[in-house]
């Protein structure tokens, strides 16, 4: 059987990230892969989550099953974080659960998704975050695009995702990115987010909100207020969520998929839909990723110290894009890059060409996917003014 197989190029991220671990240039870049780096290009585990994890060391009683749902404190500790004290919660309209990262979110939404209307097309936006499209395809599910980022004017073509959103069919789901748009960077304004919501009620769509970098735009509860403004207007929305950025988590694979429904009776048939699709799928999430979450959220100290760690990230991540802007004006590059500055989270398209990509591999060792989105936390004030002289020169 296997013989039969025929190999499959690698994930280009990925295979960028092999290539720069195997660059000995002392001056290399990485910008490519989308994880948060510090100064020293670095991803350290937050104190909050070392001092949790010392406490779990301590305290943990047993390695026992969790159950379907995982930890069901930490699923209430992220309702409360995606939807702080919202009317849905209240009127017990929200199911939660524990899902290995925010990949594994996003499957057991389409799987959740595919029970509900196996004809339903799930709309992304274009571009949008690679595994998105291959996620829910692999599922089995049609997924279409709609028009969002717009790489001439680097904003967003707004009028022209509302005219296809128009047009989407009564039952199938619209993926919207909560903040800090992988891969572009752009974000709906409250306004918009407001159009969105009031279009999802007419039209008759489904949202299915992407929240994977809250804490990482403006601040926990802006990041997600697109989410709690379609909460406030529809019926029926999936959240998907993950800790692997706002915990820097990564690797403990730590999400949930979040189901509000119109009232309590419908929101228990969802979850019971919902964890039969997890046992079908991995039976249980693992323990570890949630019961850190839930440690820090139930402390004052900790969450206090995860506060200001996070604030940390997101006052650096915004620091580098103006520092960007700046230092590509000041190496008199004829480029505007102005929109760095205006965009949200860690990633944005510089707009350079595949060849301009391919010099600044390398003849600098710079490494930035072939899309030419860029990791802003890559950048550091170490190694700013190598990357503005690279990028001025491949461009002039
Ligand atoms: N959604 C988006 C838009 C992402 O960028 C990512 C990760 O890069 C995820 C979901 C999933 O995150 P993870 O599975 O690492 O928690």
């Amino acid at each position: 059987m296997f013989s039969e197989l025929k190999p499959l190029p690698t994930d280009p991220i990925l295979g960028l990230m092999a290539a720069y671990k195997q660059d000995t240039n002392p001056n290399k870049i990485d910008l490519g892969v989308g994880v948060y780096k510090d100064e020293h290009g670095d991803t350290p585990v937050l104190k909050a989550v070392k001092q949790a994890e010392a406490f779990r060391l301590e305290n943990e009683k047993t390695k026992s099953y969790i159950g379907l749902a995982g930890n069901l404190e930490f699923c209430h500790k992220m309702e409360q974080l995606l939807l702080g004290e919202h009317r849905t919660l209240l009127a017990n309209r929200v199911r939660t659960a524990q899902t290995p990262g925010g990949t594994g979110a996003l499957r057991v939404a389409a799987e959740f998704i595919k029970r509900c209307n196996s004809n339903a097309t799930v709309w992304v936006t274009t571009p949008t975050w690679a595994n998105h499209i291959s996620l829910f395809e692999a599922a089995g599910l049609t997924v279409k695009e709609y028009p969002y980022y717009d790489y001439e004017n680097k904003g967003l073509l707004f009028d022209e995702m509302i005219n296809t959103l128009k047009q989407v069919p009564k039952g199938d789901i619209v993926l919207l990115h909560a903040c800090c748009h992988n891969p572009s960077g752009m974000d709906l304004n409250e306004e918009q987010w407001k159009t969105v919501a009031e279009l999802a009620k007419e039209v008759g769509f489904t949202p299915l909100i992407d929240i994977a970098y809250q804490g990482f735009g403006s601040s926990l509860d802006d990041d997600a207020k697109g989410l709690r403004l379609i909460a406030d207007t529809v019926e029926e929305l999936i959240v998907c969520s993950s800790c692997s950025k706002n915990f820097g988590l990564y690797r403990e694979r730590i999400g949930a998929c979040t189901l509000i429904a119109k009232d309590a009776a419908t929101a228990d048939i969802s979850n019971s839909v919902l964890l039969s699709v997890v046992r079908s799928i991995y039976s249980m999430p693992p323990a570890h990723g949630a019961d850190i979450v839930n440690t820090i959220l139930s402390s004052e100290e900790l969450t206090k110290m995860w506060h200001e760690e996070l604030d940390e990230m997101r006052t650096r991540i915004n620091g580098l894009r103006t520092l960007i802007k700046n230092s590509l004006a000041a190496k008199g590059v004829d480029q505007d890059f102005s929109f760095i500055d205006r965009q949200n989270g860690m990633f944005s398209f510089l707009g350079i060409n595949k060849e301009q990509i391919e010099r600044l591999q390398k003849e600098y060792a710079i490494y930035i996917v072939g899309s030419s989105r860029v990791n802003v936390a890559g950048v550091s004030h170490t190694n700013i003014d190598y990357f503005a002289n690279a990028v001025a020169d491949v461009l002039n």
